[in-house]
């Protein structure tokens, strides 16, 4: 680990915050104080205010476009191989821009705010150390870092192959819970198109097709099911989809004190839609990620957003997500394998 304390905001009252545990109020905290010594930061939050949007509904569900220009260069970010070992990795912490300075997560992650935002509220929780975005090793992690962040945000994982715009080193985002259309409309989803394949006192897997995405959503209070759980999925899911360095997928989790974990597991096939390759005016500049599959899609050129109606949605979100006769047949294995 090689980690600068002059990365980690560190005055008197970030280090109560932290010593009580409040990490909602540090990682507030930290944002004020960020948009106050980096004007990069608070020119792009400015201008989210005024990015457009635009919402589709479609049967019990609502799809929302965002128009946002500073998404460009995740977009279009080059995530090949060959490239990303030519480049210096942003998310080491020597690499980080002067202002940018974060607070530490329990002992092996750093919470930073994301300068090019989604959210009214956006943070990027990278590892300390430089190593594979692979979630088979960190769910664990991934549950109480969602825990330690409720329940003012919502944890994001973009597989290495499917969204994660840097796929060589492990890292999360946060964000402003229930901001995901699919947050609001999850139990929609779940008696419309669900299919609950094991449901106890403290436990519920379903299954969820609606006709343009594949889900698997995780229901508990206990976080040794959810991890038991998680990792039968996985090692089932791994014969269906390619398992290097492990089988696409994106991830939404958020934690209640009431209800427990909410995992939302969106599966898919591929990362682009053919459009994001094609020649203007072809082209259509979409990268669909774990943001994007919940609900809000993001469009960083003015020309697509104008472009995309609900019939491009569905044939994009089709696409992307794992294949209908995929989705059954693996639907029977994980139902037998968690009872
Ligand atoms: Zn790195």
């Amino acid at each position: 680990m090689n980690l600068s304390q002059e990365k980690l905001l560190s005055d008197l009252q970030i280090q109560n915050l932290i010593n009580q545990k409040d990490y909602v109020s540090a990682t507030d905290y930290l944002f004020s104080s960020q948009l106050i010594s980096w004007s990069l930061l608070k020119k792009n939050y400015d201008a989210l205010i005024n990015v457009q949007t635009k919402s589709f509904w479609f049967d019990g569900f609502k799809l929302k476009v965002q128009f946002n220009l500073e998404r460009i260069k995740s977009t279009s970010a080059n995530v090949e191989e060959s490239s990303i070992a030519n480049r210096n990795c942003f998310l080491c912490t020597e690499n980080l821009p002067e202002e940018q300075k974060g607070i530490l997560l329990g002992d092996n992650f750093i919470l930073l705010t994301n300068p090019y935002p989604i959210f009214p509220q956006h943070f990027t929780i990278a590892a300390l150390d430089h190593k594979q975005q692979k979630i088979s090793e960190y769910f664990g992690e991934f549950l109480e870092l969602s825990k330690l962040l409720s329940p003012k945000y919502t944890l994001v994982y973009n597989g290495p192959a499917c969204g994660a715009s840097a796929p060589d080193h492990l890292h999360f985002q946060a964000g402003n819970r229930h901001f995901i259309p699919i947050e609001n409309d999850i139990q929609q989803l779940k008696n419309d198109f669900g299919n609950v394949v094991q449901e106890n006192e403290s436990f519920t897997a379903t299954f969820i097709n609606d006709g343009l995405r594949r889900i698997i959503f995780l229901e508990s209070v206990e976080q040794s099911l959810m991890e038991k759980s998680f990792r039968k999925i996985l090692r089932e899911y791994e014969n269906f989809s390619p398992a290097d360095p492990e089988p696409m997928m994106n991830l939404l989790c958020s934690y209640d004190n009431e209800f427990g974990w909410y995992l939302i597991i969106f599966l898919r096939r591929k990362h682009r839609p053919e459009c994001f390759y094609k020649n203007d005016p072809d082209r259509i500049l979409i990268s669909p990620a774990a943001i994007d599959m919940g609900g809000l899609i993001i469009t960083p050129r003015e020309e697509d957003y104008f472009r995309i109606d609900k019939e491009l949605l569905q044939k994009i979100f089709n696409e992307v997500s794992l294949d209908q006769n995929t989705f059954s047949l693996l639907k029977e294995k994980i139902k037998a394998k968690l009872s």
